[in-house]
């Protein structure tokens, strides 16, 4: 199926084979997955990295976006994990590869082009397309890292739901769509939204900058910047400097969400490919090749202009026809024989219903609800993984399937409940959850570890098969 041709020292493949792909791509925001839509439909078979950790989660940014008004095609909206997870089938579904790593490193000193994923893989590839996106700025204050997940969060759709946040006053750094889009959404928990913007407009479109100043629950402090975070162990208000008169002053707040924009995640490139001064991938003009061979580029890591979801898949197509033609030209193609010329659809995935005592099975692998949560934790002698999400949090939607995977891969020797803290505000309270996804692992109606955040599975899987090993 996958082209190959022999080279030492590849660890792609069995032994006795070593494969160089066609075509690797990095990344799978809109860009990533548009281009392996194109490239897999014309039969070269991609491999798509799909990113874990490293410059944002899986899926790129329209993970931690809620309503996608603007992508064509979806007139009442779409929000943007579904948009991504419908991407990812469409590539998947015609033969795109996925490799669930980070990217490690990249050797582009000589073709073919080699890249190390976190997993320890190493891939060979004629061509690449880099679709590695841009990752939220933070702020920098001092006290940011004693109030992460303590009241500053870089995320306001995976965290605005966490109980501490009800009815408070809650801010919102930035001026751009995303602090327009965030200081809103703040409002369905909030008390009050205060949108801190550090000049006197806002660069958000004109639709999302109406829909702001026109909010009675949003008041905008123009010309203001964040000075420091106050607090003892929850964040309880900020310092605000005013740009214009130099004047200081607390704004009482429980929340500081940070949408201050972004910045390319190009950190492997660096000293390999042309980057600019601002660290973006330099490309031929209007066009997705770099300045080497075979290496193109799609999406917000070379576009500090436009970075909507429409113009990253528009460049995403352009780069998967750009490496076509070019691996077509230096004869390196080797196209797959498609089995059917139809592929099977797609399908959607239903969602889990929530367990109550009609439809609780105690020896179901997931369930979801206070109801599964309560039995298991006082009934079930087996490691408990409860993962707390909320409705929209994109990297919920990342989460959820690898603890599933991981509960499949030990057929049974531990169980997981998802807890939607929106609906089941008070157990997320009584559980001290800060943020989503939180995962904590019970065993023996004990608290055994908590993570915060998308973590690798085998993390999930060594702390599980550690308990389960001592016990045995
Ligand atoms: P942007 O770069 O557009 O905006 C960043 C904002 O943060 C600007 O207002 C900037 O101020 C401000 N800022 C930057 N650094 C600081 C700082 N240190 N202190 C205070 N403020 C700071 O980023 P976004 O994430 O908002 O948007 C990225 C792209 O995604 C855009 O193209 C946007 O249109 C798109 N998007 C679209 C959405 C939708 O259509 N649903 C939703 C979200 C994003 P200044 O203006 O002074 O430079």
């Amino acid at each position: 199926m996958v082209a190959s041709a022999p080279l030492p020292g590849s660890t792609h493949g069995s032994p006795s084979e070593v494969v160089i792909e066609n075509l690797v791509i990095v990344g799978s925001g809109p860009a990533g997955y548009t281009a392996a839509i194109y490239a897999a439909r014309a039969n070269l078979a991609p491999l798509l990295i799909t990113g874990f950790q490293r410059g944002g989660i899986p899926g790129g940014q329209l993970m931690t976006t809620t309503h996608v008004e603007n992508y064509p095609g979806f007139p009442d909206g779409i929000l943007g994990p579904e948009l991504m997870d419908r991407c990812k089938a469409q590539a998947l579904r015609w033969g795109t590869k996925l490799v669930e790593a980070d990217a490690e490193s990249l050797d582009l000193s000589s073709r073919p082009y080699r890249l190390v994923t976190s997993e320890g893989e190493t891939i060979w590839t004629h061509s690449l397309i880099l679709a590695t996106g841009a990752s939220a700025n933070r702020l920098g204050i001092k006290e940011e890292e004693r109030f992460w997940s303590r009241g500053i969060s870089a995320c306001a759709i995976c965290d605005g739901a966490t109980p501490q946040f009800r009815k408070e006053q809650l801010a919102v750094v930035g001026g751009g769509d995303s602090a327009c889009e965030e200081a809103v959404y703040l409002t369905k928990y909030g008390s009050q939204v205060h949108l801190i913007v550090r000049s006197q407009s806002l660069r958000a479109s004109a639709a999302m900058a109406d829909r702001v100043l026109a909010n009675p629950a949003i008041i905008v402090h123009w010309n203001r910047e964040v000075l420091a975070g106050l607090g003892e162990d929850w964040l309880s208000a900020i310092r605000l400097r005013d740009r214009t008169t130099g004047a200081t002053d607390d704004l009482p707040v429980r929340g500081l969400f940070y949408a201050i924009g972004h910045t390319p995640n190009t950190e492997l490139l660096q000293g390999q490919l042309e980057l600019d001064e601002k660290g973006y991938l330099v490309t031929r003009p209007g066009r997705p090749e770099t300045s080497l061979e075979g290496v193109f580029a799609a999406g917000d890591v070379a576009d500090a202009e436009w970075r909507q979801g429409i113009t990253a898949a528009g460049s995403g197509c352009q780069a998967a026809l750009a490496a076509e033609r070019w691996l077509s030209h230096h004869q390196l193609a080797r196209p797959v024989e498609r089995q059917n010329i139809e592929p099977e659809p797609a399908g959607a995935t239903e969602p889990t219903a929530t367990s109550d005592a009609g439809n609780f099975d105690a020896a179901a692998l997931w369930q979801k609800g206070g109801y599964a949560l309560r039995k298991l934790y006082h009934d079930s002698e087996k490691p408990l993984l409860v993962v707390y999400t909320s409705p929209s949090c994109g990297p919920c939607h990342v989460l959820k399937p690898q603890l599933k995977r991981v509960l499949d891969e030990l057929s049974g020797r531990a169980l997981g409940v998802e807890i939607d803290i929106e609906a089941d505000p008070e157990i997320a309270q009584q559980a001290g959850v800060t943020g989503t996804p939180t995962v904590q692992l019970f065993f023996n109606k004990q608290l055994q570890q908590q993570w915060q955040g998308v973590k690798q599975r085998r993390e999930f899987k060594a702390a599980i098969e550690a308990l389960t090993a001592a016990s045995a």
